[in-house]
């Protein structure tokens, strides 16, 4: 079911998208935030080096941040996004993209990521060694060179899940590996229907092949005899939504490229913070979130 359409959709609850939020739903728009506070790489700092504040915690930066953006009428819903399907350009009904979340689908004309960065390394034996023959951080780009094969995907959240659903069209059989799960129940749900084999509370102690991956070790004794893995940590990755989304990253391939106004090379998706590149600090996030916010406004009032 297709919740009410949105003019801007944020993903992301950090510094980056808060600010977002609270310039423009200013302009009046209706503006929702996908993501989780809580997962911001800000809520165990302590942040010293932010322009006006003195001894503040990351913790409350972001709940007061939410409360003001509130304020203004944004609205929150506390999951991540699985997929976005760009806007049908043969259509022209102007319906923009679709945004499908742990539960629910939604449809909006504009989107900012504002995702942050996650970290991918999951630092077992094996995962360097078979990088490419078998290994895989990115569902999207890598999944199809496992047809009617067998895999795992291991990570307990959002990108996890995702990803193992996508594998369940592909593959003959997909395991998803986690010492636990943080996502919602009924995306759990959705995972056992589509035949996904949970594997919960164990850690990944090796990866094993030689030429290609042909085992996955896991801490409880058991071994699946996966030819591919899958490491999905975290949310989304970038990597992820270039793939899905045909967004242009930087030369170090590891952040969305944008334009001085945030505007991807896609019309209608824009980015901002983290996942935009160094200097990875709150300030930096702050700034570009506005830009990012005021400039999506512009372009969803035009639609
Ligand atoms: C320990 C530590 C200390 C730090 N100290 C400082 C400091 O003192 N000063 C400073 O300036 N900076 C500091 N930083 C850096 C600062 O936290 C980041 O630069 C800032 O949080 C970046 O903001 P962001 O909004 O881009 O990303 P984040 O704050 O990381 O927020 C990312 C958001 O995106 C959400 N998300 C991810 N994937 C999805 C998805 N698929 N769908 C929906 N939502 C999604 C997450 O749930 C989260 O809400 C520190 C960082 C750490 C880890």
């Amino acid at each position: 079911m297709i919740e009410a359409n949105q003019d801007i959709i944020i993903l992301g609850a950090g510094p980056a998208g808060l600010q977002a939020a609270i310039h423009a739903a200013r302009k009046g728009l209706k503006v929702l935030v996908l993501g989780k506070n809580d997962k911001s790489s800000l809520w165990w700092a302590h942040i010293e080096n932010f322009c006006c504040t003195l001894e503040i915690s990351g913790e409350q930066i972001l709940k007061t941040g939410q409360q003001q953006a509130e304020s203004f009428g944004a609205i929150f819903f506390n999951e991540d996004v699985l997929s976005i399907v760009p806007p049908d350009l043969m259509s022209l009904d102007g319906s923009g993209f679709t945004v499908n979340s742990e539960t629910k689908t939604f449809k909006t004309k504009a989107i900012i990521i504002c995702t942050g960065t996650t970290r991918n390394k999951l630092g077992v034996p094996g995962e360097k060694e078979l990088f490419g023959k078998g290994v895989s951080y990115c569902v999207e780009c890598d999944g199809n060179f496992f047809k009617g094969e067998e895999v795992a995907v291991v990570g307990g959240e959002s990108a996890a899940a995702g990803g193992a659903l996508h594998l369940t069209h592909l593959a003959s059989k997909t395991h998803l590996v986690a010492k636990e799960f943080s996502f919602a129940p009924e995306l759990m749900q959705r995972l056992k229907d589509a035949g996904v084999i949970i594997h919960e509370g164990v850690d990944v102690k090796e990866i094993t092949g030689e030429s290609g991956v042909d085992g996955l070790v896991l801490d409880n004794g058991n071994t699946l005899g996966v030819t591919g893995v899958f490491i999905e940590l975290g949310a989304k990755g970038v990597m992820s939504l270039a793939a899905e989304l045909g967004i242009t990253l930087d030369d170090s391939m590891k952040f969305i490229k944008t334009d001085k106004q945030q505007r991807t090379n896609v019309p209608g998706l824009f980015a901002a913070g983290d996942i935009c590149g160094p200097p990875l600090q709150m300030a930096k996030a702050v700034g570009e979130g506005c830009v990012a916010g005021l400039t999506a406004a512009k372009f969803a009032k035009k639609l």
